[in-house]
């Protein structure tokens, strides 16, 4: 259950840390799996959000690059900057910056970084739908923000434009390629338009509401209601001239839906917690991938994935490529070219409410009504009257 609740404001714990005042914070499709219990280790109380943005308010004594004053966005991920990892670009594999290690190590073997609001087992970080937050280790993740950009053309940069950028810069492009992406929520919006910038030929965009075909469509992607075809793995060979696309995108991850044996089987397990993901999506992913092709999967995973196509994936021959965004590879690029005018993130908000609805918010986010695609927050607005 989301609420909302009065909690005392973050201090300073550590030199590097800084306080940044919120200004604009926004719900993220992976939010809906901690709304819906499908990520273990959240407690009562925690602190949710990790697309936010704001004003610095104060620093610690050790904070260099950024100072009081400064409007800054807050990339999702959490790390140190001086690790094997960081100093590899490899962010979001950041060994330092997660408190309860042996809670991730004992799942994946290693950790990764900490997120904001994002469960125990990835750092217990109180997270960024609310007022203020502290931001650890600030000089590494915040990136200064220049006048004159509002605050909903660079939010984004905090997680969905890198997802989606980072998910189709994995496929590797070299132009000309046709790129299938599954899930036409934000992170896909972001896949679609990122993937057109690096060069793909066509996008074939896959999802079933009709409000998400039609921002995908707006971005010059030709798009399949998986609900209307009787086979999506036939449908994708048919418009591939029998081959299949060069790159398939699972930007949709754990919560799948489907229709057909194999959904209903993925729902049951999950139901009974015999398992987290339903990786439906993933299945068809690497079916219909051409051979020699490659599967990015932006979309979050949690568990042991059952009756997954290894085989396919195998005789294939394909590329499998994932994980969460390395964020500081991508912020000040993209930042760069929304300067440029390359592209408006703004595009994909279809709900501007106060942080005060957020319970209300969530719900509707996640039962896709009121054509919700993406919703921001304002943590200093009255919730306009019912
Ligand atoms: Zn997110
Ligand atoms: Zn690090």
């Amino acid at each position: 259950m989301v609420g909302i609740e009065r909690v005392p404001d973050p201090t300073i714990l550590n030199p590097r840390d800084a306080i940044v005042r919120i200004t604009r914070t926004a719900i993220c499709g992976s939010d809906l799996h901690l709304y819906d219990g499908y990520i273990p280790t959240m407690e009562p109380g925690d602190i949710l959000g990790h697309e936010f943005m704001g004003e610095v308010v104060e620093t610690g004594s050790e904070v260099r690059k950024i100072k009081k004053g400064d409007r800054v966005i807050v990339p999702f991920t959490i790390s140190c900057g001086e690790c094997f990892f960081c100093k590899n670009q490899l962010w979001s594999a950041c060994d330092n910056t997660n408190p309860n290690a042996w809670m991730c190590e004992k799942m994946y073997g290693f950790t990764a970084a900490a997120l904001f609001g994002y469960s125990h087992m990835l750092g217990g970080y109180a997270g960024g739908q609310a007022q203020f937050a502290r931001v650890p280790f600030a000089d590494v993740g915040c990136l200064q923000i220049p006048e004159g950009l509002e605050d909903e053309k660079v939010l984004f940069l905090t997680d969905i434009f890198p997802t989606g950028y980072m998910a189709a810069e994995n496929c590797d492009l070299k132009g000309g390629e046709v790129v299938a992406i599954w899930g036409c929520g934000p992170v896909g919006q972001f896949t679609i338009r990122s993937a057109f910038m690096l060069g793909a030929e066509r996008v074939i965009a896959i999802d079933r509401f009709r409000e998400r075909l039609k921002m995908a469509r707006a971005a010059g992607a030709e798009v399949i209601n998986y609900e209307e075809v009787d086979d999506l793995i036939e449908e994708l060979k048919w418009v591939t001239g029998g081959r299949g696309p060069d790159a398939c995108i699972d930007a949709v991850g754990m919560e799948a839906h489907g229709t057909g044996l194999m959904a209903a089987y993925d729902y049951s397990k999950q139901r009974i917690r015999a398992a987290f993901d339903r990786p439906l999506v993933l299945r068809e992913a690497i079916q219909a991938c051409r051979k020699g092709g490659v599967v990015s999967i932006p979309g979050v995973y949690g568990g042991m994935l059952d009756k997954l196509p290894f085989g396919a994936s195998f005789n294939k021959g394909l590329v499998l490529k994932m994980g969460q965004t390395h964020m500081q590879r991508y912020t000040e690029p993209l930042l760069r070219r929304i300067q440029n005018g390359e592209i408006d993130p703004s595009f994909v908000i279809t709900h501007r409410l106060a942080l005060d609805e957020a319970p209300a918010a969530y719900k509707t986010f996640r039962d896709k009504q009121d054509e919700c695609i993406k919703v921001v927050l304002d943590p200093w607005a009255e919730p306009a009257a019912a």
